[in-house]
């Protein structure tokens, strides 16, 4: 059951790396890290199951950012914008995380979906 859960926030945010052609080597082992802390913590805090999928997107989003810059990077406003990011929505990584763009604050894609 949480392994399950673990698997699906795993491909959920592999996919969305991908999207974006992003899922490196080094990004990839970020995701692996962050998934195997995370499992850890659901162990200690079942009721944190409703959380796993974004709090593993928003660790993979916080190793990115210090390593290999900033991701994802919003493709649906203008192209005149300003560079800008997604976060997931809500903060708290749950429940039904999606990525909403930091400018408009429109939501652009479920968690897996971009
Ligand atoms: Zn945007």
């Amino acid at each position: 059951m949480k392994n399950a859960l673990l698997f699906d926030a795993r491909a959920r945010v592999l996919a969305d790396l991908q999207a974006q052609q992003r899922a490196t080597a080094a990004a990839v082992s970020a995701l692996e890290d962050a998934v195997a802390q995370r499992k850890w913590w659901v162990e200690q805090w079942p009721e944190g199951e409703t959380y796993i999928a974004g709090l593993v997107a928003q660790d993979v989003q916080d190793a990115l950012f210090e390593t290999a810059g900033r991701w994802p990077l919003c493709r649906d406003c203008d192209d005149e914008a300003p560079v800008h990011t997604l976060h997931i929505q809500p903060d708290l990584g749950g429940p039904d995380p999606v990525w909403v763009c930091e400018e408009s604050g429109d939501v652009i894609a479920p968690l897996g979906g971009l």
